[in-house]
């Protein structure tokens, strides 16, 4: 298989418009869940990169369990985010929902980021895999190791794009937590293929508090890096501010994750 570390013995080193992913150094994804606007989303871009992230993240279609929930800014939200990580020197990662915005997508952002209830939306993922950019696939919420293998194949053999994949916890049993963060999956992945791959702790847990402890065990892991959702005031955040955290707590994850980034 084209994603298989047997075929390529070589870890791949995806090129983010000149910034690399998977070539050793830790590469951090961070900004809130939802574009909100452009204040929001300048202000977080700011925060994001004082605190050392390189690409900002935010999502303009969002895909909500309910139907009743803010469904995103789309086009309007995309050119805020992409004028917010222009201004502090930061590439875009942003989901694509469906293959009718690609071209959309593609004209705004750095990486396509394919969310966890897409994973074996195989069209869209034959569709993605033609544009060229960058793919972030999120693990499916009940996916297995092999079906997102599996997912990540329909994206290398459809055509020129690589693929980042990203941990963001699985449905189990327990309830405590938001989803079971797979830590195993990170030494899985890297095994089983030569595409890098990333934690998302913030999905992973679901709880702000949650999510330093995981972003630091995801380096120890041997994670390529990780995408965080991070607030300028998460308690009024229009989706997902339980597990945002503010700039006080991002700033602080940083400066532990880097220590541990140094000692790998
Ligand atoms: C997100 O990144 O905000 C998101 C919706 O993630 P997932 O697809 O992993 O649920
Ligand atoms: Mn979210």
């Amino acid at each position: 298989k084209l994603t298989s570390r047997e075929f390529h013995p070589d870890n791949t080193v995806v090129d983010v418009d000149g910034l690399k992913i998977g070539d050793g150094s830790f590469v951090t994804m961070a900004g809130p869940c939802s574009i909100e606007g452009l204040d929001q989303i300048r202000e977080t871009a700011r925060i994001a990169k004082a605190g050392g992230a390189s690409i900002l993240r935010g999502g303009a279609f969002k895909p909500r369990t309910s139907p009743y929930a803010f469904q995103g800014l789309e086009e309007e939200g995309l050119k805020y985010i992409r004028q917010a990580a222009d201004e502090f020197d930061m590439k875009v990662i942003t989901e694509v929902m469906d293959e009718a915005h690609i071209d959309m997508v593609v004209e705004y952002s750095d990486i396509l980021q394919i969310g966890a209830r897409n994973m074996q939306n195989y069209k869209l993922l034959s569709a993605v895999g033609q544009t060229g950019k960058p793919i972030g696939l999120k693990r499916g919420i009940a996916g297995t190791i092999d079906e997102w293998l599996n997912a990540a194949e329909y994206i290398a053999v459809s055509g020129k794009s690589d693929v980042i994949f990203i941990e963001r916890g699985i449905r189990t049993y327990e309830t405590a937590t938001r989803n079971t963060f797979d830590l195993s999956a990170i030494p899985l992945i890297k095994k089983l293929s030569h595409f890098p791959i990333i934690a998302d702790p913030s999905h992973g847990t679901g709880v702000w508090d949650l999510v330093t402890p995981m972003a630091r065990a995801s380096v120890a892991a041997g994670a390529d890096g990780m995408i965080v959702e991070i607030h300028p005031d998460p308690a009024n955040a229009w989706s997902d501010g339980q597990q945002s955290l503010n700039e006080k707590n991002y700033l602080r994850m940083m400066d532990e994750v880097n220590v541990l980034v140094k000692a790998m």
